[in-house]
């Protein structure tokens, strides 16, 4: 087993992931795994980084997949024994004119970004060491989405309390109101990847919560961020940023030293802790 200190960084063969893993590759200690679902997009994206004099690793992984995450879990548990970072950054959005029905913009927007994310924290935050960073990539339109829920949903989306199956229930709820056609009546606000980034950023309050309770004293830091408006395939070529400029708030939070106890289980834009 090798004694390295290792990073995953989830969707990273282009946009913002492959930006985090070039600034991973240059700043973290160890080996940094460039994944991707697609097998020659993840190898292209290795190569054009091995061009950059820089050496990722490589290991498929399509979140919506329950057994390509499970095949990671079990490379990682085995060559490393865990890992030290987890950058959950793999997301999709339909286009604002893409004209799919919304209730299946609704239910394959939630299998990503909500579902496949919540699969890859249930089967890889276990084997997370002490001392490790977590990073979920959410979006400020998480709080523009939840300023749009009912009284009654944004109660739920910040109360302390909330449990990860209770937040299911509601992002399953959203998916099956939108295909009744109820789901404006129902209090949610008319975005699918809105809805997708409240859950994103909730089951992040929610981990960094267990994580106190179930695992104190592992000071393993935990939190969801947004990286800003970003110049990829998802925003375009109009957005403010670069991927490299999109990819310092992950990275910093990857890379938050172990001398540190926060931010935890926080939004973080901009490097700064947002209120919820
Ligand atoms: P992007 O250029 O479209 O890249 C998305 C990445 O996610 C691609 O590598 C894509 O792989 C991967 N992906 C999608 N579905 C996947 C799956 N099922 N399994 C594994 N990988 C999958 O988008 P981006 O702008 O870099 O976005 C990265 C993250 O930042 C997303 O979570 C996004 O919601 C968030 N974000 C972006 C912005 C922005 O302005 N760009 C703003 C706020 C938040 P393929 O190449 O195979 O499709």
């Amino acid at each position: 087993m090798s004694n390295a200190q290792v990073a995953v960084v989830t969707g990273s063969n282009k946009g913002i992931g492959l930006a985090i893993v070039r600034a991973l590759c240059r700043q973290f200690p160890g080996d940094v795994y460039l994944t991707s679902r697609d097998p020659g997009r993840g190898q292209a994206a290795v190569a054009q980084l091995q061009q950059e004099g820089l050496r990722p690793l490589f290991h498929q992984l399509d979140i919506d997949d329950l057994q390509s995450i499970r095949a990671l879990r079990d490379f990682l548990r085995d060559k490393y024994g865990g890992l030290n970072v987890l950058v959950n950054n793999a997301g999709i959005a339909f286009k604002v004119h893409d004209t799919t029905p919304f209730a299946v913009q609704a239910e394959v927007t939630l299998k990503t970004n909500f579902f496949g994310t919540r699969n890859v924290c249930t089967e890889l935050l276990p084997l997370v060491k002490p001392y490790g960073r977590v990073v979920n990539v959410s979006s400020m339109v998480s709080s523009s989405a939840l300023r749009g829920c009912s009284q009654e949903l944004q109660q739920k989306f910040r109360s302390d309390t909330i449990t990860e199956e209770e937040l299911v229930q509601l992002m399953g709820k959203f998916v099956e109101d939108t295909k009744r056609g109820v789901h404006e009546k129902e209090g949610w606000p008319n975005t699918a990847y809105g809805v997708s980034k409240i859950g994103v950023t909730v089951l992040s309050r929610i981990q960094a919560r267990l994580l106190n309770e179930q695992r104190k004293g592992n000071h393993i830091l935990l939190n969801a961020c947004c990286p800003g408006w970003v110049r990829t395939d998802m925003a375009g070529p109009k957005a403010t940023k670069s991927p490299e400029e999109g990819a310092e708030t992950p990275v910093y939070l990857a890379l938050l030293p172990s001398s540190a106890d926060a931010p935890h289980g926080q939004f973080v834009s901009e490097k700064t802790v947002k209120p919820w």
